[in-house]
């Protein structure tokens, strides 16, 4: 194994390249390095737990009870009861199945109430097992930096046969693998700004169901546009004429709405006989009574696709024409 000292030299020996990750992933850990700090975010949440608790001073303050109540016993049940047998423990080495057992979720209540009451945390609970994964494989394989350091062996639960010495099978080892960084997948693209529409649509890492489905060209471009969230709507356009989100506004109804995939398809009038005709009384049906816009897009999205694609692709080009005539 090789690294690539702060010097820019190659190093070998095996006691440096460890100490070398080690005090590489300390740092990432602790802010070693100060410019990396946000000095900002830190004054911005000292001034907000003062205001916090300025506020829990005043006489009239009422606690959040669901918050601040006390935890239940059900709650620590719940919780425990419902983690997978089959998962790797954690550095404490308690098997998930041992954990079941009445005494010990009664022992877990009181070290949840007491962690609460006390706002302190088991030190063990901060000790993982960091498996590093090359995060690009174009970079340099030697700096530990370009390694994501996740406690994957715990989330993976492939301790157990590394220390049983047993063989894992490559298929069940491929799908907790694929598992794992859909979930991965899942948290990252969260955080990425410009994909907007295409983060709440898709729910899965994968191929999606409409590409399979048998629907001609025009109306899978148009769903592939309307799930990415690129469909020239005003909303789309809007930023790049300068327009704030609030002014982009849908010139074809008088809903005074954001022209957004979501008045597109569920509420824009314009578009009224042709949802009607389309969806009939799926959207009026019971099943969307208590979603939100975006759960109900998501829901035609999901199993209506062919729908949706023709609708979508009626509805744009009757818009086209409303637009230009
Ligand atoms: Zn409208």
């Amino acid at each position: 194994m090789e690294i690539i000292d702060d010097n820019g030299n190659s190093v070998r020996k095996e006691a440096e390249i460890l100490e070398k990750w080690r005090t590489d992933f300390f740092n990432l850990y602790h802010g070693g390095n100060s410019e990396q700090f946000d000095s900002d975010h830190y004054n911005r949440s000292k001034v907000h737990k003062i205001l916090l608790e300025q506020n829990m001073n005043d006489p009239l303050y009422e606690p959040n009870a669901s918050i601040n109540g006390n935890i239940t016993r059900e709650e620590t049940s719940e919780i425990v009861m419902h983690a997978k047998n089959k998962s790797a423990c954690g550095h404490d080495q308690i098997p998930y199945s041992v954990l079941k057992n009445p005494v010990i979720i009664d022992a877990l209540h009181n070290l949840f109430q007491w962690i609460f009451d006390t706002s302190t945390i088991p030190s063990i609970w901060r000790k993982s097992i960091i498996c590093p994964i090359l995060k690009d494989y174009n970079t340099d394989a030697r700096d530990p930096m370009n390694y994501r350091g996740v406690d994957i062996l715990m989330k993976l639960g492939i301790v157990d046969y590394f220390e049983r010495k047993d063989v894992i099978s490559m298929t069940l080892f491929e799908s907790i693998l694929k598992e794992y960084y859909n979930c991965l997948w899942k948290n990252d693209i969260v955080k990425t700004p410009k994909l907007r529409t295409y983060v709440k649509l898709k729910a899965n890492f994968g191929i999606e169901t409409y590409v399979k489905l048998n629907l001609n060209k025009t109306e899978r471009s148009f769903l592939t546009q309307l799930r990415c969230g690129i469909l020239p709507l005003r909303l789309e356009t809007g930023r790049y004429n300068g327009e704030q989100p609030n002014e982009r506004l849908c010139k074809f109804c008088n809903s005074n709405s954001t022209e957004d995939e979501c008045h597109f398809i569920l509420h824009c009038s314009l578009y009224n006989d042709l949802r009607e005709s389309t969806f009939n009384d799926i959207l009026s049906g019971n099943q969307l009574l208590n979603m939100t816009n975006d759960e109900k897009v998501i829901f035609l999205m999901t199993n209506y696709p062919r729908k949706l694609a023709k609708y979508t692709v009626k509805a744009f080009r009757h818009r086209r024409v409303v637009l230009y005539t």
